[in-house]
């Protein structure tokens, strides 16, 4: 099973992180590293966040590496439970 996150500006995908390696290479550790951020739910890939405060202002500020790497493991946790969806009932959950 593999993971990535998607910037919610212009689309570009983060590297593919294998979560049988999780412990080796924990994706959140390697997504705040390599300077992405969050605002709220969305995520903003490392070009995103150096353009944000002209596209946002300086009084709007990205919410930061915490709560991006708390943002990665809430979304492993819902692809990992829509995986057990998909085993248990044979269907994608909507
Ligand atoms: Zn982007």
């Amino acid at each position: 099973m593999t993971f990535e996150i998607r910037c919610s500006c212009c689309g570009h995908r983060s590297r593919k992180f294998s979560l049988e390696n999780f412990w080796k290479t924990d994706p959140a550790e390697q997504i705040a590293k390599h300077g992405w951020d969050s605002f709220g739910d969305a995520f903003y890939c490392p070009k995103c966040v150096k353009t944000w405060a002209s596209r946002n202002g300086k009084n709007k500020k990205l919410w930061g590496k915490d709560h991006t790497k708390q943002r990665v493991y809430q979304v492993i946790i819902g692809d990992l439970l829509d995986h057990i969806e998909y085993m248990r009932t044979g269907e994608w959950p909507m």
